[in-house]
């Protein structure tokens, strides 16, 4: 347990003495009072959050000079004279982490020399894995999180992201993003915890626990902020940050759940929505951010905006007539933190506010609110008392250990999603050719937020595991060849990928066995990362046709943050691997499964689509099941969600249901199903339930998951697996938007295996 490891530091350890509410209050209390001694300019500076380029020594032309140095005079000015709350974000690329604790130490210097009364709070995009401190360990993105389905992996995740997050000085971290990856045309689907809102919650909740362990969080743990709240992730044009439509009966049957289940492991911080729902941006949705977050669900941490929304309300999205007028809405609707970000436009965001706050246009009650929640924060993360410990003393910095964790997750999320007559495992005395630039450079596993914003510069992302071929090769030897076969860069900011040497691959293909094509796309996120279509490039397609004609069994790898439409070249693949986005050790997981030395377990989060046009759910309403055409409508994805296959088989029998009574009459379910491996390897199942509605008065879904657990089965081995659910997970929301229950025939369905029950 990575956490009894963590005991051993005993000197970077705070121990918490009391229960968690009793601390929480205490803190309460005391950020109330730390507030009632602050002037109105030093709260509202504490709701402001600048970027770490504001602080830096720039050029004649304002480019940060590199390496990155602090300008003394900025630090005076931004930090001592107005001490704004909090610093973001890295500068260019990854930091190693001498320059992160310079950094700190020189951002926090005025607070340790009394100069300044609150201490800052730093936060940072550490969204799989320490991304931004050269040598962190690199887990795979949410999505391949995701497809473990094992949210104890998250849970080891997030701690070995805060540990190493720690290490570099920071103690805030901006993730988990909890949006639901339902438009996979959105740049950041990668970003996703997949489609389904009971897999998102439960994977969340498990980073999030990992992020910030139990209690006062202590100098190897991090806050959480949960992104983006809410309904980020289905923009209508699939372009980031523009406009969603989501109906109530989703916001609350979909997108909140995974938010509230945060709320409920006591996440720290929000992030809020850039985009706009309804017509309303997520900025000024004070229903959302007052309402539902903070009263109904009892948040008690802060809200940060997004990258500066604040602005945008005036410049972008139009429904404030200025700058001021935007400062009241968003502050007015239950924003605590602006990330303003840049130096210049803070000022006028100080300035504005004040003016705003005297005009009693903000009232000093909203702003007393808004400091308390973050000095609150920044109580719980031991800000006042040490800021940050020295890098040294996090001994176990990239460990062993640690790049075994990450490995393992990547292993558990590798989905096996066709496998024609065994083609895989490979052989190790086969002849290989492996084909797909994908595979022969870390930026392509990795995707966005490493090293850089946008991860595709390469002399960054150079340190971490092996690529894909070095993988296989250190197996393989001299029975891999590798041939790049195309090229993807960028031009005028679009993928454009072109074919390399076609002879050179289709005459190497004479002398393998089998051929493996890794293909890839283009990192990329937020509004650079948006694309036009989720066809896969016509260049890699025509590859894997030319080299399917060979008649060689083809293999193809997906390394994808999204689902690209490979509907023309899969029937002739004989295997097919989705790698997602598997991070610094996730070719060496793959060159594994490969060999067959480890078995996949991973299952798909979302559903895999056919066609371009065409997305659909698992939980898809009954009239899409309904059609005059027979060319593979309707409801016939790619592969479903959670399907993924397994070098062993599982078989279902014995489902059976009990009902029984609590004391008030509510019915209690106990559901079971026996699962075997029927097959001859050690392998890893994710037992999935399903609940269908048969008739309800708002159309039920087809199915919607209700459970899910993952587990371990050697040849011929059985479990049984218990499945408990209560008249809460029969819910849904009704014509007048509330949730209600409804009496009548559901079934249940597991595997192979399904049964009704009714609800009286
Ligand atoms: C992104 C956020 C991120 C923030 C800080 C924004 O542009 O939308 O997800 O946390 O930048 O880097």
């Amino acid at each position: 347990m990575i956490r009894n490891l963590f005991f051993t530091l005993t000197t970077v350890i705070t121990t918490v003495s009391f229960g968690q509410v009793d601390h929480e209050d205490a803190f309460l209390k005391k950020a109330k009072k730390l507030v009632s001694n602050l002037s109105t300019e030093e709260k509202i500076a504490q709701t402001c959050q600048i970027t770490l380029d504001a602080l830096l020594k720039t050029d004649q032309s304002g480019a940060v000079i590199l390496p990155i140095q602090i300008d003394e005079n900025k630090l005076n000015t931004l930090i001592e004279k107005q001490a704004v709350g909090s610093v973001l974000n890295v500068s260019s690329h990854t930091l190693d982490r001498t320059t992160w604790n310079q950094i700190l130490n020189q951002i926090h210097t005025p607070f340790r020399q009394g100069k300044t009364k609150v201490p800052v709070i730093y936060g940072v995009d550490a969204i799989h894995g320490a991304n931004y401190v050269v040598g962190g360990t690199l887990f795979p993105q949410e999505i391949g999180l995701a497809a473990t389905w094992n949210p104890s992996l998250g849970l080891k995740m997030g701690e070995i992201t805060a540990y190493e997050t720690r290490a570099s000085g920071v103690p805030w971290n901006f993730s988990p993003v909890l949006d639901l990856g339902r438009q996979p045309l959105w740049s950041r689907f990668f970003e996703t915890l997949g489609e389904d809102p009971l897999l998102a919650s439960k994977m969340g909740e498990a980073l999030i626990k990992g992020y910030q362990g139990n209690g006062k969080i202590d100098s190897t743990h991090v806050a959480a902020c949960m992104k983006h709240f809410v309904g980020y992730s289905l923009p209508r044009s699939g372009r980031d940050r523009t406009p969603a439509w989501i109906p109530e009966r989703q916001m609350k049957e979909l997108y909140l759940p995974p938010f509230k289940a945060a709320v409920d492991a006591d996440a720290l911080t929000v992030m809020i929505n850039s985009g706009d729902v309804n017509g309303i941006p997520g900025h000024i949705n004070k229903k959302l951010i007052t309402k539902t977050l903070k009263e109904n669900w009892g948040f008690k941490g802060f809200a940060v905006s997004d990258w500066e929304d604040i602005r945008m309300l005036h410049t972008v999205h139009k429904v404030a007539s200025s700058q001021k007028e935007a400062i009241i809405m968003a502050i007015n609707a239950g924003l605590d933190m602006s990330m303003v970000p840049y130096n210049g436009p803070h000022e006028e965001y100080l300035k504005m506010f004040k003016e705003a706050i005297d005009e009693k246009k903000i009232s000093m009650k909203r702003l007393d609110d808004a400091a308390t929640r973050i000095i609150y924060v920044k109580l719980m993360l031991g800000l006042y008392d040490k800021q940050f410990e020295p890098w040294q003393t996090y001994t176990q910095f990239a460990s062993t250990e640690f790049k075994t964790a990450a490995k393992t997750a990547a292993l558990e999320s590798i989905t096996l999603l066709k496998n024609e007559s065994n083609t895989l495992p490979i052989n190790k005395t086969e002849k290989v050719l492996l084909v797909g630039e994908a595979a022969n450079n870390l930026i392509f596993q990795n995707g966005a937020w490493t090293h850089t914003w946008q991860g595709v510069d390469t002399s960054f992302n150079t340190k971490g595991g092996l690529n894909f071929h070095e993988a296989l090769k250190s197996k393989l030897g001299s029975n891999l060849t590798y041939i790049q076969g195309y090229d993807l860069s960028l031009k005028d900011g679009w993928e454009s990928c072109s074919l390399l040497n076609k002879d050179q691959v289709l005459a190497a293909s004479k002398n393998a066995d089998k051929i493996i094509v890794c293909l890839g796309e283009m990192p990329g996120t937020e509004k650079p990362g948006d694309i036009k279509s989720l066809n896969l490039c016509e260049e890699q397609q025509n590859l894997v046709k030319a080299l399917q004609e060979t008649g060689k069994p083809v293999i193809l790898v997906l390394m994808f943050g999204k689902p690209h439409v490979i509907r023309e070249i899969e029937p002739k693949s004989s295997a097919i691997l989705n790698a997602y986005l598997p991070g610094d050790y996730g070719s060496e997981a793959l060159t594994e499964i490969i060999l067959g030395e480890a078995n996949p377990s991973g299952k798909l989060p979302f559903t895999y689509p056919r066609y371009d046009g065409v997305i659909e759910y698992y939980d898809y309403g009954n009239s899409e099941t309904k059609t005059n055409k027979t060319d593979g409508l309707p409801i016939n994805p790619q592969w479903a969600f959670g399907h993924g296959l397994s070098y062993t088989s599982f078989s279902y029998s014995d489902l059976s249901i009990k009902t029984t009574y609590d004391k008030k009459g509510n019915d209690l379910y106990e559901a079971s199903v026996l699962v075997k491996n029927s097959g001859k390897k050690e392998g890893k199942e994710v037992v999935q339930w399903y609940i269908t509605d048969e008739y309800a008065s708002v159309t039920p879904a087809n199915k919607k998951l209700k459970g899910f657990e993952k587990i371990s089965l050697s040849p011929g081995e059985s479990k049984k697996v218990v499945f408990k659910f209560t008249t809460k997970d029969l819910r849904f929301v009704g014509e007048d938007n509330k949730w209600i229950v409804e009496p009548g025939t559901f079934k249940l369905t597991c595997g192979s295996q399904s049964a009704a029950f009714e609800l009286k």
